[in-house]
Formats: structure tokens, sequence, C-alpha cells
């Protein structure tokens, strides 16, 4: 099953696309980290990324589109994947559309109060991308769960950048939401809740399209 995660910053999207990666044994793929795992290389494309990603803009589509047919192309994802952070526009959608059938969008909502609090206080490990916010275990040893990486901020979590990602996510990315309610794919839950009830309220909507 192909599935889709969508939400402002900080809405859990990480956290219950791990959940469901455990639980219905198909990779969670997150746009961004498919991004920061680029950003690494010494290249000029990393250089060009990490001036846009690092002050809250969108990369362009091509090369995101790229990025992202050649991970669904993988073997790992012939049964089925979930997305987080792609589309993140309707040009996007569209293009997406036409490669693979999406099954479920699930939106996570979150106000931009709470989307702020969390962003501010996350943090993720440097060598596996995992994030953390401060309720983990692994929040306040410092040090990550999966591979006893360092735990930092993002580069781009800073004020200016989380703003505007914010707003972009609004202005680009929530018409996205009317998009795949049309399509009659969209699953909307409340991303305030608890990690666990929100993910067993997830998981009993994923059973009923299954
Ligand atoms: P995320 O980890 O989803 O917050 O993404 C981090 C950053 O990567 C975003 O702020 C954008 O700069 C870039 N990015 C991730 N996904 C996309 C996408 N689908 N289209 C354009 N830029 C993206």
């Amino acid at each position: 099953m192909n599935i889709l995660l969508i939400g402002p910053q900080g809405s859990g999207k990480g956290t219950q696309g791990e959940l469901l990666s455990q639980s219905l044994q198909i990779p969670h793929i997150s746009s961004g980290d498919l991004l920061r795992e680029e950003m690494t290389k010494h290249t000029p494309r990393a250089r060009k990324l990490k001036t846009l990603v690092n002050n809250g803009k969108l990369v362009p589509d091509v090369l995101i589109e790229d990025m992202v047919l050649d991970r669904l192309g993988k073997v790992d994802c012939r049964k089925g994947f979930i997305l987080e952070g792609f589309p993140r526009t309707i040009a996007q959608a569209e293009w997406l559309g036409d490669a693979r059938t999406i099954r479920a969008v699930i939106e996570l909502r979150l106000s931009t109060r709470d989307a702020l609090r969390r962003i501010f206080l996350r943090k993720q490990c440097v060598s596996c991308g995992h994030t953390f916010g401060p309720g983990a275990v692994a929040y306040k040893k410092g040090s990550c769960d999966h591979c006893g990486g360092k735990l930092e901020k993002r580069a781009d979590d800073t004020p200016a950048a989380v703003k505007k990602r914010l707003a972009l996510y609004h202005e680009k990315t929530e018409p996205l939401i009317a998009y795949y309610r049309k399509q009659k794919v969209l699953l909307s839950f409340d991303g305030a809740q608890e990690i666990q009830g929100l993910f067993g309220k997830i998981a009993n909507a994923l059973k009923k399209i299954n």
C-alpha cells in the first residue's frame, strides 16, 4: 500500500511514519532525509541544496522528483511505501499521481503554536536522522536510541527558517488536503494527541481500507 503523510512541521509525521513502517513492514521515506543525506556530499549540488534547505526554501521540483523516483524504484518499495515531505505542492502531487497510485493520505493537523513549540524543542541525530522530542529518553541522554549518534538541533530549525517553512506549508502544501479529499483517499487526525494513541487510530483507519 502506498501511503503519504502530510502535516505542518512538528506534527509527528516522522514518528508516525516510523511506527507505521514497523507495523506494515514497508519503508518510511522522508524527502527531507533524502535531501539531508545528499547535502553531506562535497558537490556543487550539495552546496546549492544546503543554501536552499537551511534558509527554509523549497528545492526545485525536478531535483526532488528525481531523488524520490530513484528511492521509490528500490526493491524494498515493491509492496508499498510511506512517503513523508513529498509532495509539498499540487504540481508535485500531480507528478506523483502519474508515477504511483496513492491508497491513503494521512493528514496530521496541528496548530501553529504547537508546531512552533515542538520544532524549537526537538533534536535530531547527526548520524541517522532520527528526531526526538523532550519526552524521549534519548533526548535526555543526548544520544540516539538507534545508532548512538549525537543529538543536535537541525540546521534549518532556526526561528527565521521555521517561520518561512510554516508559511510555505500553509501556502503551498495545505491545498493538497482538498486535492486528496476530492480523490477520497484522505484520512485526517489531530496531531496533538499522544503518540501511541494516535498511532492506534491511524492503524485502525488503514485496516478498513486494506
Ligand atoms: P523536512 O525534513 O520535510 O522538514 O524538509 C526539510 C527541507 O527540505 C524543506 O524545508 C525543504 O527545503 C526541503 N524539502 C523537503 N521536501 C521537499 C519537497 N517535496 N519539495 C521541495 N523541497 C523539499
